[in-house]
């Protein structure tokens, strides 16, 4: 071991109170510190001559304080401290504001280092607010570059510093650098001890660039090789179940619908067809825009599975969503002889343990389910296929849990969440892709507008002429905080609102996380029936629900939801023939948000939308890596850091068509031990 592992409470400085401190920025170790990125520099040029220096920037300057300093005292009670300084070149006047200590502790025969911004007035040069040290030549001379981390109250730059250097040294430039020397050689890239050091202590603006640009590299690399490596695991070691149907059925099936596939949709079904009848497991991601029918091939694939004698299970995130797709498979299959069931953690204990009994006896052939089938008494008697929708609410552990279920069943994963297809190549790389790229015909894009709450009267307007023409609304309440509670109230008093007031005429009703699951369906039910008008509501009927009647939604401080969020809602409206709206009422007038709303407004296309958010804030909740089971990126930027990841792609591609197993046998080792360790980390939180 290089005593990396060493718990930083004993390193020199630190202690108990300070480690603690630490420990809140994940800094438990001194390998931990090691991997504590700076999130920024401060870049010190060479110093200046008075005599060169340009307005409006920051410098360094080494000078002797001239006679005495000048306090001035204001009306108002503010204490301006004015000190003239000279370099040989000429004067500067050093500007302190309350601090007329300034005046009594620099001497006139000493030298100083004095850096700050520079301001030239009536031909007079200012410096704001200057640091002054004691010039000390080796300290100060020639330019250097000094990492800024970021911290937390009681943790100075000073102790991350140290931390950091005791780290190094204890290393004495001996860490096993994996990536190998042919690969650095190939793709340009630094030495590991080299990247470490410089990364925290940088010789050079060249060199920090370089160890930048290696360790994320590194990070790409890493997770992307690992889960290429799984995927190829679970493409060469296990013998799945191979489907095997009379096609006609299928044929017959798809003819029976009201509606053709679309392109997209049929080529898509295609690769899922091939991969069910191989004996290879499938593993495929569906990424599709809200609305351009996953549900329907889901349904086929599972269809596929009863016609070759096996189960299939649909897991979704909702209890809604878990009803809505029961209902609908059940009339979609109605007549074939397909037992359909469904399983939701409120169901009373006596019908769970019906369904359970019938599931492993083999007597149910779909299950449609939420996260209660991944109870460890769920057992499946010939488990085949698994269909998870939405997947952007369930992990990769959630995934394999499921999988363990069946005997090496097909998976197939469905997700709404449009994500830049670089960015899909790394949340999944251990699966196959699809992506269907176009919506049914006949679609009208959703027509969005943004107004103030000032408006409000209108939008209540346009909701009853919504109405009077038999159409449906939705009006989505404040995102308050994480918490379906606070949610849940503020969506009962915009109900009680709306109800007492400017809606009363409508039938209106109201749906929150915290009603019980039987009246949540009862809600949904008569909403999806028409026989509610207007449904006030939280997020819960974010994700996947389909009342093509619906054709207006109204967003209640929208400002509160990111954009890929606001898409995912206005996905509600726009599916059916008639044109739908969207309206995002948001007082709040910044930059970022005028911003959020304007995409929303302009655009309706889901991957065009997720590339603008992750432009905006980078890869921030929606897309947050954690919630995919995946570890956080310590210094790569998935947006600006495209090209590096596709140089890492390229890399990994190259060893995988390498004898790898033996060739690369250290380095795999190495990359899977860390992804494991990493991911497991994850799990436990
Ligand atoms: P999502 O991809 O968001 O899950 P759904 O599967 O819920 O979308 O489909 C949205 C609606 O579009 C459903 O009412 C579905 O029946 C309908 N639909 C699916 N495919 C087609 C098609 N090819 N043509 C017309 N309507 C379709
Ligand atoms: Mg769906």
């Amino acid at each position: 071991m290089d005593g990396l592992e060493q718990d930083v409470r004993y390193v020199k400085g630190i202690g108990p109170k300070k480690s603690k401190l630490l420990n809140k920025l994940g800094i438990k170790t001194l390998q931990d510190a090691l991997y504590y990125f700076p999130r920024d520099y401060d870049i010190w040029d060479d110093i200046k001559k008075a005599s060169d220096i340009v307005n409006g920037e920051e410098c360094s300057l080494v000078v002797n304080f001239k006679g005495r300093a000048n306090n001035i005292r204001t009306r108002r009670g503010l204490v301006i401290t004015n000190w003239i300084a000279n370099d040989d070149t000429g004067n500067v006047v050093c500007v302190w504001y309350n601090q007329p200590y300034r005046a009594s502790i620099y001497k006139n025969s000493i030298k100083y280092f004095i850096r700050g911004k520079v301001e030239i007035k009536y031909g007079k040069i200012y410096i704001n607010m200057p640091v002054v040290e004691e010039y000390n030549k080796d300290k100060h001379d020639g330019s250097k570059i000094l990492s800024i981390y970021a911290l937390t109250q009681g943790i100075t730059q000073k102790d991350l510093r140290n931390l950091v250097k005791e780290s190094l040294n204890k290393t004495n430039g001996q860490i096993i650098d994996y990536i190998p020397c042919s690969i650095r050689k190939k793709y340009d890239l630094v030495e590991k001890n080299f990247a470490l050091a410089n990364i925290h202590f940088p010789q050079s603006e060249y060199a920090m660039e370089q160890a930048r640009i290696r360790l994320v590299f590194e990070e790409f690399f890493n997770i992307r090789l690992a889960l290429r490596i799984i995927r190829e695991q679970n493409r060469q070691n296990i013998k799945g179940t191979k489907f095997k149907w009379d096609n006609r059925k299928i044929q017959y099936f798809i003819q029976g619908l009201s509606f053709e596939l679309t392109i997209a949709q049929k080529r898509v079904l295609q690769e899922i067809l091939q991969d069910i009848s191989c004996d290879k497991p499938m593993n495929r991601l569906i990424q599709g825009d809200v609305g351009s029918g996953k549900t329907i091939l889901a349904a086929i694939a599972l269809y596929c599975a009863y016609l070759s004698g096996y189960q299939g299970v649909m897991m979704v995130p909702t209890e809604i969503l878990a009803v809505q797709h029961f209902e609908s498979f059940k009339e979609l299959f109605h007549g074939k002889g397909i037992t359909i069931e469904c399983l939701v953690g409120s169901m009373k204990a006596s019908e769970k343990i019906n369904i359970k009994g019938r599931l492993s006896e083999g007597d149910i052939d779909i299950i449609v389910a939420t996260h209660a089938v991944l109870e460890e008494d769920v057992i499946f008697k010939h488990l085949g296929l698994i269909v998870t929708d939405e997947q952007h609410r369930f992990g990769v552990r959630q995934r394999a849990a499921l999988q363990e279920k069946g005997v090496q069943p097909h998976m197939l994963v469905m997700s709404a969440t449009p994500i830049p297809r670089t960015l899909s190549l790394i949340l999944y790389g251990d699966l196959d892709i699809s992506i269907i790229d176009e919506l049914p015909p006949g679609r009208h894009p959703v027509k969005t507008y943004h107004v103030p709450s000032s408006m409000r009267d209108r939008v209540y307007n346009f909701v009853r002429r919504q109405v009077q023409e038999g159409r449906q609304v939705y009006v989505v309440c404040p995102l308050v905080e994480q918490s379906e509670k606070i949610d849940s109230v503020a969506a009962v008093e915009l109900f009680e609102r709306l109800k007492n007031g400017p809606l009363t005429s409508l039938r209106i009703d109201l749906l929150h996380g915290r009603m019980k699951g039987s009246e949540k369906d009862r809600v949904m039910e008569k909403f999806s029936n028409g026989d509610i008008d207007v449904l006030v509501s939280t997020t819960v009927i974010e994700v996947g629900v389909n009342v093509p009647n619906a054709t207006l939604m109204v967003i209640e401080n929208a400002e509160r939801f990111g954009l890929a969020q606001l898409h995912q809602l206005r996905g509600r409206v726009g599916r059916g023939k008639y044109q739908s709206y969207c309206v995002l009422i948001t007082d709040v007038n910044n930059f970022q948000i005028r911003e959020r709303m304007q995409i929303m407004t302009r655009s309706n296309n889901g991957f065009d939308i997720a590339e603008k958010d992750l432009q905006l804030r980078g890869p921030g909740d929606m897309f947050g890596v954690r919630q995919h089971g995946l570890p956080e990126f310590r210094i790569a930027n998935l947006f600006t850091d495209m090209e590096i990841l596709k140089r890492a792609q390229q890399a990994v591609d190259e060893i995988l068509n390498t004898n790898y197993d033996i060739t690369y046998k250290n380095l795999i080792d190495y990359v899977m031990h860390e992804f494991d360790q990493k991911t497991k980390k994850i799990a436990m939180n």
